[in-house]
């Protein structure tokens, strides 16, 4: 099994902190200043911005939700550091004043930290506005552009030099949080809502940017322009395209090189103050100080040296469990879309995709899967009951949120905190919703011949009754047909006859001056079979199941999308231990070795979703690109299966693949759920919580 990882972000932060470290130390000032002008003072520009647009885009992920939490964790790294520069302020002689505390920072690097905690809240605020808050990020930059790279032109111009003059009582450069972060903090924000770029493009931007930022920086210095060299014109331009580029590439992440970035940035200034003591005190002065490769040479690999042992002392290196260390599920994000994209092309025009993610997305994870399809635009979600729906809010989705089953009436108050939409099941449960006094989003189920939840088609006062009701906002109605999977004649006419029935119902409502809103009946298997709906129309499709790219079983379907499962089901190796002929094994001794056998115990047993009696059913898993039967009885953390046929017997860790490919071989969701005694869906939404998620990009 091959999985690339590439964790293009988190890496990239290391070398922008080691750009910031080429800024304090100027690599190639002893050899050419011309040329350490463009290493530093150009190039290296593009560190600072890229932590801020980090930032931006990781918050906008989360709906900016977590703008608190990383105000005060900064506010925390802040103190810690101005702690930890103080014996060097005092040494040097400069006394922490307040204006350095709020704007400048305490010592040279600090300025991002303070510039962070001004500029988060701003950034947030700016947000709620969309463009208008970019654009509005954009003008605070330009003004910034002026008291800096712009700062010899900005200053002849009749009262802005005055202005300035007056802002520089306050700061020491506008490169800060007001006028610097706001903008690139934005930037990566928009990313958020995005799909992902390609990667050339934004390779060729990056490139163009950088070069017209060469000239811009080159220009400006030889007109003796600048005030300070932080900001370019085109440094938004080069960013943009970086940080797409980096984006796109990205595959994974790497925490503990994500710390060790944070880290070399946070250090070097003592490791600059190491390296000249320890220079002196070895009589290499010359070397390690005077000649600027050599500085910098020695600072970088002490930055990093001294990060890994704060790492290893403070305990924290790697200390996020990996989800693939026992059992676990493989999640291909590009089948996902790849899903989408073939679902969209099957739905009729003017019908909408609302992606159903019940059940933990029927086990894939509902907040990675519901943001993922965000970004390819899905903005229909639905979901079992409030507690589902409140735990996706906190995920950071943004869209329409429909909660398909019960919800107690006394609960309206979180639907509307949560800006959840529910289904009203029954008149008596309508009346009982509006009788709360809380507004509610609701949408009315419509029994069309199911008899689970809904109105009776029939009673079409009763359904009029609920558009009339204090409180309620009805935004939708649906109905769910119940045998539109299957292939006999009878189902398919029944399915018809639902159809026909909400139409109908569909039809009066609107005859009553009264408007349904957003109309939806097909699942999964209405758009399989799409005759079941005879060729009629409704604004949305509720789509689970086919949108993880399975299907419930072999049952032959009108119309056979090209859909790739989503979801690998693997599980380590826990032990292997050979039995002999006639021996017994697991509990009640419910396998007995025909022949001398291999067994093979796997990591994953009846708690993470399968069924006990999963071998007596003909439950099959892969090892070594081969099928070995499970046999015994499933425990409640482990499993058994024969080995003995493998050309070698297997080793402790090693990956078996319960659902998946391994080598040539494939087991598909459909064949295991046939062994549990049950269809895809039961089997896939079991899946437990106790399982770890992977993400994979093919
Ligand atoms: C679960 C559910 C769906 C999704 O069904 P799939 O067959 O998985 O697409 C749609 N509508 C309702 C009311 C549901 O409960």
């Amino acid at each position: 099994m091959t999985r690339r990882n590439l964790p293009a972000l988190d890496w990239f932060r290391l070398v922008a902190a080691v750009l910031v470290v080429a800024i304090h130390t100027g690599p190639l000032g002893s050899f050419s200043p011309a040329a350490d002008l463009w290493f530093t003072r150009v190039l290296a520009r593009v560190a600072v911005p890229y932590f801020a647009m980090l930032s931006g885009y990781f918050l906008a992920r989360g709906g900016w939700r977590g703008t608190g939490r990383l105000w005060r964790h900064t506010l925390l790294l802040y103190l810690l550091a101005v702690a930890v520069y103080l014996p060097l302020n005092i040494y040097a002689g400069n006394p922490v004043t307040w204006r350095d505390l709020i704007f400048n920072g305490t010592f040279y690097h600090l300025w991002y930290l303070p510039a962070l905690l001004l500029a988060l809240p701003l950034a947030r605020a700016l947000a709620k506005s969309g463009r208008w808050g970019v654009a509005a990020a954009a003008g605070l930059y330009l003004i910034g552009l002026g008291g800096d790279s712009y700062y010899g032109l900005a200053s002849r111009l009749p009262g802005l030099g005055v202005l300035y003059e007056v802002s520089f009582c306050f700061w020491d450069y506008t490169r800060n949080g007001l006028f610097f972060l706001p903008l690139f903090l934005l930037l990566g924000a928009v990313f958020a809502d995005r799909p992902l770029p390609a990667p050339r493009p934004c390779a060729r931007l990056a490139l163009l940017g950088l070069l017209a930022m060469t000239a811009e920086s080159f220009a400006l210095h030889g007109l003796k322009l600048t005030r300070h060299d932080s900001m370019y014109f085109f440094l938004p331009l080069t960013m943009w395209g970086l940080f797409g580029l980096l984006l796109a590439v990205n595959r994974g992440q790497n925490r503990a090189v994500r710390r060790t970035a944070t880290l070399v940035y946070l250090i070097h200034p003592w490791c600059i103050v190491l390296v000249r003591v320890g220079a002196r005190f070895f009589g290499l002065w010359d070397q390690l100080v005077e000649n600027s490769a050599g500085h910098f040479a020695a600072v970088v690999p002490l930055s990093v040296a001294l990060a890994f042992a704060l790492q290893a002392l403070a305990g924290t290196h790697n200390r996020r469990l990996p989800p693939e260390v026992r059992a676990w599920r493989e999640i291909d994000l590009n089948a996902l879309r790849q899903n989408t994209k073939v679902l969209r092309a099957a739905l009729p025009d003017g019908c909408a995709m609302m992606a159903v993610v019940k059940a933990d997305a029927y086990g894939h994870g509902a907040a990675l899967i519901s943001r993922t399809l965000a970004r390819e635009g899905v903005d229909l979600f639905a979901v079992a009951c409030l507690s589902e729906g409140i735990a996706l809010r906190k995920g950071g989705v943004r869209g329409k949120i429909l909660v398909l089953g019960w919800t107690d009436p006394a609960q309206a108050p979180l639907l509307r905190r949560w800006r959840l939409c529910a289904t009203v099941a029954d008149a008596e449960h309508g009346r009982a919703l509006s009788a709360q006094g809380v507004p509610v989003h609701v949408h009315l189920a419509v029994d069309t011949g199911m008899h689970r939840l809904g109105i009776p088609a029939e009673e079409t006062a009763q359904l009029a009754e609920m558009f009339a009701l204090p409180n309620l906002r009805v935004d939708g109605v649906y109905s769910h047909l119940c045998t539109s999977d299957g292939d006999a004649t009878a189902d398919r006419e029944f399915a018809r006859r639902q159809t026909e029935k909400f139409s109908r119902t569909l039809a009066l409502l609107q005859g009553l001056g009264l408007d349904p809103g957003l109309t939806h009946l097909q699942a999964s298997y209405g758009v399989l079979n799409p005759g079941c709906v005879q060729g009629q129309r409704f604004d949305a499709a509720r789509l689970g199941l086919i949108l993880y790219g399975v299907r419930s079983d072999d049952t032959p379907v009108e119309c056979a999308l090209p859909l790739w499962p989503v979801l690998s089901l693997r599980a380590r190796v826990a032990a292997v231990h050979p039995v002999r002929a006639g021996e017994g094994a697991g509990y009640g001794l419910a396998f007995t070795a025909r022949r001398d056998t291999c067994l093979a115990v796997l990591a994953i047993g009846y708690a993470d979703g399968l069924p006990r009696d999963y071998a007596a059913k003909g439950g099959v898993v892969l090892l070594q690109g081969r099928r070995c039967p499970v046999v015994g009885r499933v425990c409640m953390d482990q499993m058994l299966v024969d080995a003995t046929d493998l050309p070698r017997p297997p080793q402790a860790g090693e990956i078996a693949t319960l659902i998946g490919t391994d080598g040539g071989e494939t087991l598909r969701a459909e064949e295991a759920a046939v062994a549990c005694g049950t269809i895809t869906n039961e089997l896939l939404s079991r899946l437990g919580p106790r399982l770890g998620l992977q993400t994979r990009e093919t």
